[in-house]
């Protein structure tokens, strides 16, 4: 415990700056205290999940992407950036991934009952310590039994950073899910470290560019090079591509005509609340149904 808190201050120190004692002290109470409060915000019912749309060409949505946000009692509402990496130090990643499918499993058994929306993804972020786990396989397939989720409705979004050790009990667990027909994306691509050979021995199905390149596309001719090439090499595999962090229509545009036809981030819509996101399913299913036949 108290190493994890001493990786943690020196992660979050600056090269070459030292903490004095009182400093490093304040951070080790800080993280300690932050520790305890995050192992007991699952039975305090503090962490809520955002849904952030994706859509296709026609604006019609597609799926959603599930993200976890902790109601602080003190700091109010809390991003993965302020938690994950202490609940992956802590090994708290564990109840609190199996308390995010179990949240997003239900959420989408319950959108799944409105008939126009049965198509309806639900993408959930796996850390590599999930994927891993002997037990993670017999978890989720619980979980979608329990809540009568549609077994192809769930797309499980991996970093490359995952796929650097242990890979073949990676590849294992990725398998056996995709046999019962989850689906996987390889999340923020293009930024990891993995090699091209793993895309052919991955089980994925998806592609998603990072926003880093989404983001300087317009200005950066190295970005759009690299967002094109992503492009192609996932038609090439077979597989499809997701553009994240679009944040303007120039953005899209150009993604469209790299041949990248789904999208996500600001430019369509922030990540919501669940309601929210209900609201906006029902929006767009109502101007798809009542656009002509082409
Ligand atoms: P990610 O999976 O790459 O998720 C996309 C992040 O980009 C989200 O940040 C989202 O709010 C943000 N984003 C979306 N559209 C835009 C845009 O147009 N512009 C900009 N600048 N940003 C945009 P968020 O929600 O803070 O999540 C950050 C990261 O935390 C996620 O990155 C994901 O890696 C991780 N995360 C989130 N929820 C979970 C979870 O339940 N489990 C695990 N293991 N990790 C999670
Ligand atoms: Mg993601
Ligand atoms: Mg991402
Ligand atoms: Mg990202």
């Amino acid at each position: 415990r108290a190493e994890a808190a001493l990786y943690g201050a020196k992660a979050e120190g600056r090269d070459g700056v030292r903490f004095h004692d009182p400093e490093l002290h304040a951070l080790l109470t800080a993280r300690a205290t932050m520790e305890s409060e995050l192992r007991d915000a699952l039975n305090r019912d503090e962490m809520v999940l955002y849904y952030q749309p994706q859509m296709n060409a026609e604006g019609r949505i597609i799926g959603a992407e599930a993200l976890v946000r902790w109601r602080h009692p003190r700091l109010g509402l809390l991003t993965p950036a302020d938690f994950i990496t202490l609940a992956e130090d802590t090994g708290l990643i564990l109840p609190l991934g199996r308390w995010v499918l179990e949240a997003a499993c239900e959420q989408l058994a319950t959108w799944s009952t409105h008939e126009d929306s049965a198509h309806l993804a639900v993408s959930v972020n796996v850390s590599g310590r999930q994927i891993r786990h002997p037990e993670f396989v017999g978890q989720v397939l619980a979980i979608l039994c329990r809540c009568g989720t549609n077994l192809s409705s769930l797309k499980l979004e991996l970093t490359e950073s995952v796929l650097m050790d242990e890979t073949e009990h990676v590849i294992r667990n990725m398998d056996a899910l995709k046999s019962i027909g989850v689906s996987f994306s390889l999340d923020d691509f293009g930024t990891g470290y993995s090699s091209l050979s793993y895309l052919n021995r991955l089980p994925l199905d998806e592609l998603k560019i990072d926003r880093s390149f989404v983001r300087d596309i317009l200005t950066d001719s190295h970005s759009a090079i690299i967002a094109r090439t992503i492009v192609g090499l996932a038609h090439n595999l077979g597989l499809s591509v997701i553009a994240e962090g679009v944040e303007s229509a120039e953005q899209r545009d150009l993604l469209a005509e790299y041949g990248c036809h789904s999208y996500q981030g600001y430019f369509l819509s922030p990540p919501l609340p669940a309601e929210q996101f209900e609201q906006l399913l029902l929006k767009s299913l109502s101007t798809t149904r009542r656009a002509p036949p082409d």
